[in-house]
C-alpha cells in the first residue's frame, strides 16, 4: 500500500469490516512462539532506533513488550480466550430495561497501536434469557483487547450480546479517548469519540431516550 493511503486510513480511522481482519494461519504458532518471535522483532526495532539493548534497563524490554502484546493487550484476538457466557432462564420474568454502565474500555487503535481508553454502557431487555452481569463486562474486555477501531468494537459487542441473549433488544454505547488523537497528529487532549449501535426495540426513539436518561448521572463521562 502506498504511504499516502496508509496516512489517510490511519488519520480517518477507517475500519473495513465487522470481523477483525485475521490471517488464516493466525494461530499456527503457540503463544510461546509468538512471544519469542515478537521479542526478536521488537529488539530489532529498538536497535534501529539506536537504543543500547545491553543496558540493564532496556535488556528485558523486548520480552516484556512481547508478553504484554500476546498475553495482555491482545489476548482477545484468540477465540480460545473468549469468556464463556452462560445464560439463565428469565424465571423472575423481568421485562424492563437492564443497564450495565461505566464498563471500562481498555483497547488499542489498530492504525497506530496506541491506547483507546473509555467507558461502555450496555442496555438490554431480557427475553427468555438473562446473563450474569459481570459477563457483559468480560465480553467488553475481550473485544477491547485486540487492535480495534471504535466502531467495530461497538458492533462486535452488540452482535455478540444479541446472539448470546437471543434478542435484538440490545444497545451499546462507547465513549473513548484515543491516544493517537491526543498524543500525536492533531494532539487534541480533550475530545473523545462516541459510537453507538442498537437493534430491536431500541430502534424506537422513546426506548433510546429511556436508556440515555438512565445514564444521565455521569454516564457520558470518559
Ligand atoms: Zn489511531
Amino acid at each position: 500500500m502506498d504511504k499516502s493511503k496508509i496516512e489517510v486510513i490511519g488519520n480517518n480511522h477507517i475500519g473495513t469490516s465487522l470481523k477483525t481482519p485475521m490471517r488464516e494461519d493466525a494461530f499456527a504458532h503457540t503463544d510461546a512462539e509468538k512471544i519469542s518471535n515478537i521479542q526478536f522483532h521488537f529488539s530489532k526495532i529498538m536497535e534501529e532506533l539506536g537504543l543500547d539493548l545491553s543496558d540493564e534497563s532496556l535488556s528485558g524490554t523486548p520480552y516484556r513488550f512481547a508478553k504484554m502484546y500476546v498475553k495482555e493487550l491482545f489476548y482477545g484476538l484468540d477465540p480460545k480466550n473468549k469468556p464463556k457466557i452462560s445464560t439463565f432462564p428469565n424465571t423472575y420474568g423481568y421485562q424492563r430495561m437492564l443497564v450495565e454502565q461505566d464498563i471500562t474500555i481498555d483497547s488499542s487503535c489498530e492504525h497506530h497501536f496506541l491506547p483507546i481508553a473509555g467507558k461502555a454502557h450496555v442496555g438490554y431487555i431480557p427475553g427468555e434469557k438473562v446473563v450474569g452481569l459481570s459477563k457483559i463486562n468480560r465480553l467488553v474486555d475481550y473485544y477491547s483487547h485486540r487492535p480495534q477501531v471504535q466502531e467495530r468494537l461497538c458492533l462486535q459487542i452488540l452482535k455478540d450480546l444479541q446472539e448470546v441473549l437471543g434478542t435484538r433488544d440490545v444497545i451499546v454505547v462507547v465513549h473513548a479517548r484515543h491516544l493517537c488523537v491526543s498524543s500525536r497528529g492533531i494532539k487534541d487532549k480533550e475530545s473523545y469519540t462516541t459510537t453507538l449501535d442498537y437493534g430491536g426495540v431500541f430502534e424506537n426513539e422513546d426506548r433510546r431516550a429511556e436508556f440515555f436518561n438512565l445514564l444521565k448521572n455521569d454516564g457520558n463521562k470518559v
